[in-house]
């Protein structure tokens, strides 16, 4: 954590406190939550004591719905301290991180050459890294090879469900891709066919809308975002 970060948190953690509002990461109530985002454009998103976001706390409450197996084997690429606490110390999981670039990680690792035997592990979570990885339909296929049959995948990626088709161009410079994809370094805004693209690595797919899942109250309760699209992915 930069030091701005860490002073910006020292302060704004008396403003929190209260129980309008519930972290399902780390378990704490708070006032409300606070902004996150380019320009903070997202005025309620983060949590005040543990940085989780709006995805964070919809994986926590969808994890708490449908729990991993005892003992799971997890693999989790570019790993998030929010979620990470979650797989290890609440699931009891046995978590391997990997990541091409990141420090700290278990295994220095490819997503589209994973270093691992293929069924290695009973879940595989990437989140916010498919948008990055120019040939996403190999990586899906490498992370399907090393999940065992029946595994299951977190794979939470930027989406418009509007879209029916992926919104992507190899040849677009930085500031079209800001432009198309939201942010300089991802290569594709992703559509609907999501979902075939993962169904043809040979994943099950099933899409559900975030906001038909949780009642108007949770949503506000935990924070989460109503635009979400969650797809059970097995
Ligand atoms: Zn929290």
């Amino acid at each position: 954590m930069s030091l701005i970060r860490k002073v910006q948190s020292i302060i704004e953690k008396p403003t929190a406190v209260g129980s309008a509002v519930e972290c399902a990461c780390c378990g704490r109530k708070s006032r409300r939550f606070l902004p996150a985002g380019v320009e903070n454009k997202r005025p309620f998103a983060r949590c005040a004591w543990c940085s989780s976001l709006e995805r964070h706390r919809l994986v926590a409450l969808m994890l708490k719905k449908n729990p991993l197996l005892a003992n799971s084997r997890i693999l989790v690429i570019a790993p998030e301290i929010p979620l990470l606490r979650i797989f290890k110390d609440v699931t009891g999981g046995k978590v391997t991180t990997a990541d091409l670039f990141m420090a700290g990680v278990d295994v220095q690792a490819d997503i589209c050459a994973l270093p691992f035997a293929d069924g290695e592990f009973d879940v595989v979570v990437a989140n916010h890294v498919l948008e990055h990885i120019p040939d996403d339909r190999l990586a899906m296929k490498e992370l399907r090879r090393v999940t065992k049959a029946g595994g299951r995948a977190i794979l939470q990626t930027p989406l418009c469900w509007e879209n029916e088709v992926t919104d992507e161009d190899a040849q677009a410079n930085e500031a079209e891709r800001v432009r198309r994809f939201g942010q300089a370094d991802h290569v594709r805004l992703y559509g609907r066919d999501f979902v075939t693209r993962l169904q043809a690595a040979g994943w099950i797919v099933t899409a559900k809308e975030v906001s038909a899942m949780f009642t108007a109250e949770e949503m506000a309760r935990y924070g989460l975002e109503s635009d979400e699209v969650w797809c059970e992915i097995s």
